[in-house]
């Protein structure tokens, strides 16, 4: 097939894939396992991959082509065969897989139309090397400045008596609404501990008071608890909030229960920490939905973030001036002033992520993100200031571009940057940064922070209450 004589690049590449590299039952069955063994919103990604590979076979198959893909009628047709895929490879219960593939269908359908992508290559930059090869490697590369970088110098302890600030650090909170005591905690759903998880048998263990040590997320009790029990082991100088308001029920959320969810908390924390310690939040993964769906600044109306960022823009007004919110409207992400000698920056980490689809389209630096970050350092650099940048989604995790670019960045400005904050793992870590050179020389750390959600299986954590950062 000449590639060049197709009218709709996505799906005639498609057909001409499926020629030259048929996907067998085999790779389907690896996908399959794969989807087992990792979090459900990775499952659900196998699921469209595997799905709509598996649609591009019955379409050669059956010599119709997607050219008439947007309309109506086929895309329902192909809502309703990855349905049934998700439920013939057991991804989840039916009404979980039905519902899935209705809420994903408009964007996913949208970007892979969008995307330049062969199949292979939109599973590679998806799921990872096991279904595809994508070179992630292809190089795009930030431009530095041409300022040559200072000298380092090793770090040494604060002098006795420096001044410090306590700063609390909160993340993936994932309130549940529909949290039921006594309700089943083991259930099929990727999320149970709700009203129609079922009646736990005599066998299974049932949702506690507080939280379960399950799949589960939290009553809002719980975490108005934390929030109360926070509030007392202060004063705060402020707050870092990265991210993950509502719960894993990612099969049937909509935009208002979304944004109800964050309006409710941010609310809940301002009422609890008191007006006069300022919050700083960055963007989860799991405010927008679908679930990790976040269309870069180019795409513009309903499809794009804007019902998300504006809302985010309001509620967050108390906390952030003016020219911060201009960029969490424009792209989620932000920079301000802490404190004379601090500034912060707060990354929009879902542009860096394998699961955002949004990125099938142009994974080059989505919104100018790092080349924006750069700036700001260069800025920070040359004023003498130390910057602080808090994200949702550990750089450690991203895209394998995103994060070397990352991690050249960290290691042109390791004197300007004194401290990296991240969540979303759930677990109380670290990640390092060695220079690039020898990679034996430790230059900085990211923290992240375990999750105020107890799933899966954890307790309710916070950090900060120990630590003292010293800003020096
Ligand atoms: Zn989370
Ligand atoms: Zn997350």
């Amino acid at each position: 097939i000449d590639l060049r004589t197709l009218r709709k690049p996505l799906f005639k590449y498609t057909s001409c894939v499926a020629h030259t590299h048929p996907v067998s039952q085999t790779s389907c069955w690896k996908l399959k396992v794969q989807c087992h063994t990792r979090a459900f919103t990775k499952r659900l990604v196998c699921l469209w991959i595997c799905g709509s590979v598996g649609l591009c076979l019955w379409i050669c198959g059956s010599n119709v082509f997607f050219n008439h893909f947007q309309d109506s009628v086929n895309e329902e047709r192909v809502a309703h065969v990855l349905a049934e895929a998700c439920i013939r490879m057991h991804l989840a219960e039916e009404r979980v897989c039905r519902n899935i593939t209705e809420l994903f269908r408009d964007d996913v359908i949208w970007a892979l139309q969008k995307s330049l992508l062969w199949p292979s290559e939109a599973c590679a930059l998806l799921v990872g090397p096991s279904c595809g090869k994508f070179d992630l490697y292809a190089p795009w590369n930030i431009t530095l400045p041409k300022v040559p970088k200072p000298p380092v110098i090793p770090p040494s302890a604060p002098a006795a008596g420096s001044p410090q600030n306590r700063v609390l650090f909160l993340t993936d909170i994932h309130w549940d609404q529909e949290y039921a005591e006594g309700s089943a905690a083991d259930c099929k759903d990727p999320l149970c501990c709700r009203n129609d998880s079922g009646t736990p048998s005599w066998r299974r263990r049932e949702a506690g008071y507080w939280g379960t040590y399950s799949k589960c997320d939290l009553p809002l009790r719980t975490v108005e608890h934390l929030l109360q029990h926070v509030a007392k082991s202060g004063p705060w100088d402020w707050v870092y909030w990265t991210g993950d308001i509502p719960a894993h029920n990612v099969w049937a959320q909509t935009r208002a229960q979304q944004l109800s969810e964050l309006t409710v908390i941010t609310r809940l924390i301002h009422k609890h920490l008191g007006p006069n310690v300022t919050v700083y939040p960055a963007i989860g993964n799991h405010e927008s939905t679908p679930v990790n769906s976040f269309p870069p600044p180019s795409e513009h109306g309903n499809r794009s973030s804007a019902w998300l960022y504006n809302t985010m823009a309001e509620e967050w007004a108390p906390w952030l001036p003016e020219q911060a919110l201009k960029t969490l409207r424009y792209g989620g992400f932000y920079t301000l002033q802490i404190q004379p000698g601090l500034r912060l920056v707060s990354l929009n980490m879902n542009y860096c992520a394998r699961e955002n689809f949004w990125l099938m389209v142009n994974s080059t630096d989505p919104a100018n993100q790092l080349q924006w970050l750069v700036q700001v350092l260069q800025a920070s650099e040359d004023k003498g200031e130390k910057v602080h940048i808090i994200g949702h989604i550990p750089p450690g995790l991203c895209l394998g571009s995103w994060s070397w670019n990352y991690y050249h960045i960290v290691n042109r400005y390791e004197g300007t940057i004194a401290g990296q904050f991240f969540g979303h793992t759930h677990t109380d870590e670290f990640q390092m940064f060695y220079d690039e050179e020898t990679l034996t020389r430790p230059l900085s750390v990211a923290f992240v922070a375990p999750s105020v959600t107890t799933y899966v299986n954890l307790n309710p954590g916070k950090k900060g209450s120990l630590e003292e950062v010293t800003v020096c």
